[in-house]
């Protein structure tokens, strides 16, 4: 049985660190949300999965913060490609 790569990205307990919409969104395909610490008005990439957990950066700061975090960050491939495609345009896209 192989793995769904989507899946294997974003095991379940998976946090998404998101970028509070009252800030500019990053893409035009961006999708938004809420945090589901705070509840604020968040952004993400359309391919996140449902499950996964968005959260604001602030939320995320607390988090790793917090006493006996196990709170690990890692980028995928394909976010590291839109980064880098968002950084060399200098532009929105
Ligand atoms: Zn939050």
């Amino acid at each position: 049985m192989s793995e769904d790569p989507v899946n294997a990205n974003y095991p379940p307990g998976t946090v998404a660190i998101c970028s509070p919409l009252s800030l500019q969104a990053y893409f035009a395909d961006d999708v938004t949300g809420t945090c589901a610490d705070c509840g604020i008005a968040v952004c993400f990439r359309p391919y996140v999965p449902k499950h996964v957990i968005k959260i604001c950066v602030a939320c995320a700061e607390k988090r790793a913060i917090r006493k006996g975090s196990k709170l690990k960050t890692r980028v995928t491939q394909q976010t590291l490609a839109e980064l880098a495609l968002y950084y060399s345009k200098g532009t929105k896209q």
